[in-house]
């Protein structure tokens, strides 16, 4: 870019080129990564509301990258979405996560499910399907043990395929949910004929929640507890971080829990540690 508006078009121009150029550094390497075993899951357990115990945990890619340190999946998983990378890295997103799930399994945490986020590129491909059904099978992870994480706007995207795709996968055995619900175009009418098993109301209706004070995000949660019982639906609370919104979300009926109170995303290690921890209680 040419240098014409003085100091300040300078440097803006230099920090557009900045970003470009990471994001492409990004876009070439993400293919070799796989390969050069750059990429790490991280888990995050989630909390019974009733028992406090851990009842389930969410794998969260990580990129440990040569040149530019710790990736965040913000970052780079909406570019490998672009590029058709997602395809060979959420097949090994979901090899890594069952073989780790079929480890705890046999160390004996038998009900312990592995909640995997899978993008709308993946549900679409036409291979994707089979290929999960042999990752099963060559990990040995029995079906109940693993929960696809899909989010409004890509179901949408093709309401009959993903409800058609989904009452296969969910005829296996394999549980669905939806993420980051309340977000998108939520029409609450497609949740009816959308076959489930969980719903994760989104972070940003629990973070304001505020012991004795009534706001839209309490009443929001209230309804869609209710209405997650009535469907017959898991509900989780996605960025608890304090007492007093587990209190509320506990007092509601809340189902499941998860956020930085319990523990942040940890290496598979750390979250062994943690589960064997949570087994001596
Ligand atoms: P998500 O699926 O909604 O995951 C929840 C995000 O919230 C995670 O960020 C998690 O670390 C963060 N989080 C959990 N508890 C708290 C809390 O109490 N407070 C706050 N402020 N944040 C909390 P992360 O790991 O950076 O992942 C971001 C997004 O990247 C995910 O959102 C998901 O959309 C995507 N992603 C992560 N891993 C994968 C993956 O393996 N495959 C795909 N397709 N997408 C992934
Ligand atoms: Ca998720
Ligand atoms: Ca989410
Ligand atoms: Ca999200």
């Amino acid at each position: 870019a040419k240098q014409t508006g003085g100091d300040g078009t300078m440097i803006f121009t230099q920090s557009i080129r900045d970003i470009l150029e990471r994001k492409r550094l990004i876009e070439r390497s993400l293919i070799s990564a796989i390969k050069a075993h750059q990429f790490e899951l991280y888990y995050q357990p989630k909390i019974g509301g009733l028992s406090r115990q851990v009842c389930g945990y969410e794998a969260l890619v990580r990129w440990n990258h040569p040149e530019l340190g710790m990736l965040s999946p913000t970052e780079f998983i909406p570019i490998a979405e672009e590029t058709g990378a997602i395809l060979p890295l959420g097949d090994w997103i979901l090899e890594q996560a069952c073989q780790y799930a079929k480890r705890l399994h046999d160390l004996g945490f038998h009900n312990l499910p592995v909640a995997v986020n899978v993008s709308a590129a993946q549900l679409s491909d036409p291979g994707w399907l089979d290929r999960l059904l042999l990752t099963l099978k060559s990990t040995q992870l029995p079906a109940h043990l693993i929960e696809l994480e899909l989010t409004e706007t890509q179901l949408l995207n093709d309401i009959d395929h993903s409800t058609d795709i989904i009452t296969y996968i969910r005829s296996l055995g394999i549980k669905v949910a939806l993420d980051d619900f309340g977000t998108g175009y939520s029409s609450l009418s497609y949740l009816r004929n959308l076959p489930l098993d969980t719903l994760k109301i989104d972070r940003s209706f629990v973070s304001h929640l505020k012991e004795g004070q009534e706001s839209y995000d309490l009443a929001i949660i209230k309804a869609v507890t209710a209405l997650a019982k009535q469907l017959g639906i898991a509900l989780v609370a996605e960025g608890v971080e304090q007492p007093t919104q587990e209190k509320i979300l506990t007092d509601i009926g809340c189902d499941q829990l998860q956020g930085y109170l319990y523990s942040k995303p940890i290496p598979a290690k750390e979250f062994l540690a943690l589960c064997l921890r949570s087994l001596a209680a």
